[in-house]
């Protein structure tokens, strides 16, 4: 097995009792994970789920998570990790979409799981995975006991060894997109090897590395840029099922913490904790931001405590990592994205196909080992953004300085990024016409000072209707990040000759008594 299912035995191969993982106080040497994501697999193979077959996954950053992504890698099945952001008719598209055999889902996703429709198989993984489900209810579906020698090529409960090849669908991670529903990008085993390989050309993370992970694993860049290649180099994670920033200044100090990694979002909320400008940072050598611009001045407030951010840009599409902005040039060049990763191309493109000269706005493409497979079962969708070149159209449009540096400007694609999560208005602008008071609406993102950004939807409305009634309608139809913060009513929307609406004249600045 080639895959990154077998990451977790060869690091237990190498060492068994560093610790791999650190949760709610308890450690999890590299020898522990290995063996329970083993036996899940053995239980996994005793659902029936064999090469190729899909499994997902739903629940908070804990050990249990990374069983269950080895323990499917290793069967040579396809990890599909949810969103626990998202409302149950959301998840249910995604599980059907893919076609999930098993669902997993972790202690504090009952209710959701009981809301659910698609007809995959639900297993409760423990706190720490598969084996101690002792400590889970059976309460959906069952687990099918020790699931009787299934795994290919092990006797039950002896190593699972399935030839995988590192060209095959590792994970498949769902991103929404301008039209309408989510799609599944397929992230081959070598996509995943490669983006670790460039991260660890760009950081120098140790093998004592102590990275700290609040943000969501089921997002491609807390998983793929941090906990991935901290395992490669045999460090530690600690995991945390949600982001605290107090939480963060005690664990940064109580565990030595060396990486932090987040999005803006986040660091935003820890320079704004009265501790900040105190609190025990001496531990901390890397702090990994990305996902969103990066505010020149959250770079001046980490910078008076001494610490530079390494960021980086990149998408779901490839892996992520496609630009990086290294450690020497952080502070010359803040603002800027980075130049190319080490196995990674990056073009700016006038809408001619050119490339863009210094100063000249064009598109981001991208190409090389992590760029995605595609999209799952979408061959329509997949040529729009890969075409027949190989080159990734990402949608997002930057200007390059004479040295090279890229400078993310502003977004072809219609999406907003809200606290480190991507809003497509085209999702909730669907959700809201659903109700019948309104005609017409259209969704824009403005600026915030907590969030990057936040929604507001502009709605030419049918009926008397009140903006609260309107908020409570989505509410459980689309995840909560993606509900507008305000609702501004309006006789009719600005649209063009061709009947497109003008967004960018709604972006414009309201009273704020008509929020
Ligand atoms: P995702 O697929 O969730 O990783 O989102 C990818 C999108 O996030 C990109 O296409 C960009 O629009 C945005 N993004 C990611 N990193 C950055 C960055 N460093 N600066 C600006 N936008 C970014
Ligand atoms: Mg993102």
């Amino acid at each position: 097995n080639q895959g990154v299912g077998s990451w977790a035995a060869r690091r237990a191969r190498m060492a068994p009792d560093r610790v791999a993982l650190i949760h709610e106080g308890r450690q999890h040497t590299y020898g522990e994970v290995a063996a329970r994501a083993n036996a899940l697999a053995h239980r996994l193979a005793g659902l029936g789920v064999r090469r190729g077959d899909r499994v997902a996954h739903l629940g908070p950053n804990q050990p249990g998570f990374l069983d269950a992504l080895f323990a499917t890698g290793l069967l040579g099945a396809v990890f599909v990790p949810l969103n626990t952001r998202l409302a149950a008719p959301e998840l249910d598209y995604i599980i059907g979409d893919c076609g999930a055999r098993v669902l997993l889902w972790t202690p504090g996703c009952e209710a959701t799981v009981a809301r659910l429709r698609a007809d995959a198989r639900a297993v409760p993984l423990g706190e720490a995975g598969g084996t101690d489900g002792g400590t889970t209810g059976g309460t959906t579906g069952g687990t099918a006991g020790g699931a009787a020698g299934g795994a290919a090529g092990g006797a039950a409960g002896g190593p699972v060894d399935v030839d995988v090849t590192d060209a095959e669908t590792c994970m498949i991670m769902y991103t929404s997109g301008t039209t309408g529903r989510p799609k599944g990008a397929m992230l081959t085993h070598a996509n995943i090897a490669w983006n670790c390989v460039n991260l660890l050309i760009d950081v120098d993370l140790a093998s004592d590395e102590v990275t700290l992970v609040s943000a969501p694993m089921f997002h491609v860049a807390a998983l793929n840029q941090t906990v991935l290649p901290t395992f490669l180099k045999g460090g530690t994670c600690v995991l945390t099922g949600g982001f605290d920033p107090e939480a963060t200044l005690d664990l940064i100090a109580a565990y030595r913490v060396t990486c932090l990694f987040g999005v803006p979002a986040m660091f935003a909320a820890i320079a704004r904790s009265p501790r900040f400008g105190t609190a025990d940072l001496g531990s901390v050598r890397s702090l990994l931001c990305g996902g969103a611009p990066v505010p020149e001045p959250l770079i001046a407030a980490y910078q008076r405590r001494g610490l530079t951010f390494l960021q980086g840009y990149g998408m779901t599409e490839c892996s992520p990592g496609a630009l990086f902005l290294r450690a020497p040039e952080s502070v010359r060049k803040a603002g800027s994205a980075g130049t190319p990763v080490f196995f990674g191309d990056v073009r700016v493109t006038t809408p001619d196909g050119g490339d863009a000269g210094p100063g000249e706005t064009g598109e981001i493409l991208v190409r090389g080992p992590t760029v995605m497979a595609g999209y799952w079962g979408a061959p329509a969708e997949t040529r729009a953004v890969l075409g027949d070149d190989g080159w990734l159209r990402t949608g997002d449009l930057a200007v390059t300085d004479t040295d090279g540096f890229v400078y993310v400007r502003d977004r072809v694609k219609d999406m907003i990024i809200s606290g480190g999560e991507n809003v497509y208005p085209a999702e909730v602008e669907a959700a809201l016409l659903a109700h019948p008071a309104v005609a017409e609406c259209a969704v824009v993102g403005v600026p915030d000072a907590r969030w990057g950004e936040v929604g507001r939807a502009f709605v030419v409305p049918a009926a008397a209707v009140e903006a609260a009634e309107l908020l409570a309608f989505l509410d459980g139809r689309i995840a909560r990040y993606k509900i507008p913060k305000s609702v501004v009513f309006a006789e009719t929307l600005p649209r063009t000759a061709s009947g497109k609406v003008v967004k960018a004249r709604l972006r414009a600045p309201v009273p704020d008594r008509r929020n």
